[in-house]
């Protein structure tokens, strides 16, 4: 009997799961949760391609979804195999994770001592872990962190060049996030490359709304882009990434911007949207509007790609040796165009892109798209929800 796990991911007002076979990459069943709160809160979900959708209670909240998904899951559960165990996402783990945990009275007391470091996030995941514990007591639930598989870096990659203090006291530091992502990729590449991971160094992009590179040496995540918090690094679809820290007092004084508002603009309303003129945080909106002639879009993509080819060189100082590039993530795994002005950026260190395998690596499929001679560069698809519920069945059978 297939042992099935549940992958819970909590937003601030949207529940994202999905019931997932560890053995299988395709879902059992998935769904969304969304509005939760506002008055038309409503849940979707889909069971082998077929797709429903319910209207919730108005303002319904995390539990009241939830209380509506786990009775789904638990019949289509007990038809397909059986639910061994939930799997919750948790954005920040600090310092204190540095791998999934069995969610008891202590972990769940370390992550809400978490919550300032992600404000927005970790109070939401709490919700989420808090009700479908009460409404599943029996099964054990398993936390996976964002930010542990970055928790291997060494000191110098992750501290900032600040007061001690700042980071004894405070925490202030780089912690990385996508962990799950770059892990999960890095595992798929050297399988399906036939090499041994503990014996290996790459490079990983996670390019989706949120974006950030990794290297990845012998299977422990070394650097990476994002760092105090997912702001950092690379040009994102609305994230500006790394700028001039003195902007925020620039901003203050010219502008009489307070925090909040600069964080909204730095956050929300820059990236490829700001650099686009306003125009679309989405690449594949970018990539047309570029092939018509849109100047903003054309910059837009441009940066996008000289940063992200920049921090791809940074990260090779993590690596004494190099077995592959990997791009993955909605822009990553599909978009031809970004991937080939990645490679004419990082010619000096031999990349060179195959046309015809770049535009044959699309639409959910794996494989390597460069030149003989170059260094490997392979496109995988990430499967966040896989890799979760892989380490909550890991956790939980250790954990029995
Ligand atoms: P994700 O957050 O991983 O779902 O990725 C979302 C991003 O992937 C958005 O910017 C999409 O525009 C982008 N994306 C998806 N498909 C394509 C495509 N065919 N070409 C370019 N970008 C794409």
């Amino acid at each position: 009997m297939a042992a099935l796990v549940l992958v819970v991911n909590c937003g601030s007002s949207s529940i994202k799961f999905a019931l997932v076979n560890p053995e299988e990459s395709e879902f059992v069943m998935e769904g969304l949760a969304e509005r939760l709160g506002e008055t038309e809160a409503n849940l979707k979900w889909q069971i082998n391609g077929t797709k429903e959708s319910i209207t919730l209670p108005p303002k319904a909240d995390h539990k009241a979804a939830l209380s509506h998904i786990l009775p789904k899951v638990e019949k289509v559960a007990v038809a397909e195999g059986k639910l061994k165990a939930i799997g919750h996402r948790v954005v920040h783990g600090g310092e204190s994770f540095t791998q999934a945990c069995i969610l008891e009275e202590d972990a769940i007391a370390a992550i809400r001592n978490t919550a300032a470091l992600a404000p927005l996030h970790n109070p939401a995941n709490l919700l989420g872990i808090e009700a479908a514990m009460k409404l599943f007591p029996s099964l054990p639930h398993v936390a996976v962190f964002d930010t542990a598989f970055h928790q291997t870096l060494p000191d110098y990659a992750f501290r900032y060049a600040l007061p001690e203090n700042l980071y004894t006291e405070l925490g202030v530091r780089r912690y990385g996030f996508h962990g799950t992502s770059h892990r999960y990729v890095v595992e798929e590449a050297a399988r399906l490359a036939g090499k041994s991971l503990e014996n290996s160094g790459w490079l990983t992009a996670h390019l989706g709304n949120g974006c950030s590179t990794a290297a990845i040496l012998n299977g422990e995540s070394v650097d990476t882009s994002m760092g105090f918090t997912p702001l950092e690094g690379l040009v994102m679809g609305t994230r500006s990434g790394d700028v001039d820290p003195n902007l925020h007092s620039y901003l203050h004084r010219e502008l009489g911007w307070d925090l909040e508002k600069i964080d909204h603009v730095l956050n929300k309303e820059s990236g490829l949207l700001g650099l686009s003129g306003g125009l679309s945080n989405d690449m594949r909106s970018l990539v047309k509007a570029r092939e018509e002639g849109h100047e903003g879009a054309r910059l837009a993509i441009d940066v996008f790609c000289y940063r992200l080819a920049k921090s791809l060189a940074a990260m090779a100082c993590a690596l004494p040796r190099l077995d592959g590039i990997i791009f993955t993530g909605g822009i990553g795994e599909n978009s031809v165009l970004i991937r080939e002005k990645v490679a004419e950026h990082l010619v000096l260190f031999g990349v060179s892109i195959d046309e015809k395998h770049n535009q044959e690596c699309v639409g959910g499929k794996a494989g390597t798209i460069h030149r003989l001679g170059s260094p490997e560069v392979w496109v995988v698809p990430t499967n966040e929800e896989r890799q979760i519920a892989l380490e909550t069945l890991a956790c939980a059978q250790k954990n029995k």
